[in-house]
């Protein structure tokens, strides 16, 4: 199936990765329908796209809420007739000590990071079965599989997504495939949602100097769907060349 026939839905696609991705795939010809809370950015990307072409819906999503997700899922399918890719992209990362104990956000992680994909995997997965074929794309990190102080909550949100993504891709990975795209420090508004001003400081001015473009990411992205049927490609780990952890 090539790329312009291929229906792609894009989760937390408001800013950053999600962003670029949604503007990759469109530009290479996919129609794809974009998802967050910030519907006024969603409105003014999608009305962009459109302008040069692309094939373009977007609808309020929080993928905190199942049936959102559901509701998400299925208006690919009403607006375009099918869905062929989910990527579940939508994530925060406040990070913070444990021992500073900020449940709330530990939850709030637990509910987007995890539980918001676990939802996206339930909304797509009997349509991909009933069509034969389908694609999850599952947004990670390096924290997917290298943890460090202040990222111990995030890390495991994405170790469990890691986790997840293998065991879905052995039980359904015959006609399913499933991707797991890894990115190490890119140009995003992620940063923001530390809601320690010392560590988002640290964070934007020691950690997060040699970024990725969102496109960066994009690119893997769009080279993981572009492949034939036959091929699952199902772990592209993208950092900067200069970063170590
Ligand atoms: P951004 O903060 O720019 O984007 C996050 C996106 O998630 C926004 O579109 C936001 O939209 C959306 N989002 C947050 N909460 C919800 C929710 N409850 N429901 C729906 N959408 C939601 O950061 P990035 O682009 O960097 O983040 C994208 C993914 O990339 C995340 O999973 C992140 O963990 C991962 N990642 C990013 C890295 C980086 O350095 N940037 C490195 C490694 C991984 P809205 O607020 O409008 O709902």
């Amino acid at each position: 199936m090539r790329m312009e026939d291929k229906v792609v839905a894009i989760t937390g696609a408001s800013s950053g990765i999600g962003e670029a991705t949604a503007r990759v795939l469109a530009a290479r010809g996919a129609k794809v329908v974009i998802g967050a809370r910030r519907t006024e950015r969603l409105a003014a990307l999608a009305s962009e796209l459109e302008g040069k072409g692309g094939r373009v819906a977007f609808r309020a999503l929080d993928v905190t809420r199942r049936e959102d997700v559901r509701a998400f899922v299925d208006f690919a399918g009403e607006r375009f007739g099918r869905l062929d890719v989910l990527v579940s992209n939508a994530g925060l990362m406040p990070l913070s000590p444990i021992a500073q104990l900020k449940v709330d956000e530990w939850e709030r992680m637990v509910d987007v990071n995890l539980k918001g994909v676990l939802f996206g995997i339930a909304a797509a997965l009997p349509g991909f079965q009933r069509q034969g074929s389908g694609q999850f794309v599952h947004v990670t990190s390096v924290a997917d599989r290298v943890v460090v102080p202040t990222a111990a909550v995030y890390s495991g949100t994405k170790f469990a997504v890691r986790a997840i993504s293998e065991g879905l891709r052995q039980e359904v990975g015959r006609s399913i495939r499933v991707t797991l795209v890894a990115p190490g420090a890119t140009e995003s508004e992620l940063a923001l949602s530390i809601s320690d001003p010392e560590l988002r400081r640290l964070a934007i001015e020691q950690y997060r100097q040699d970024l990725l473009p969102a496109e960066a990411i994009a690119r893997a992205i769009a080279f993981a769907i572009d492949q034939p049927a036959d091929v699952d490609v199902n772990e592209l780990v993208v950092r900067p060349t200069a970063q170590g952890y």
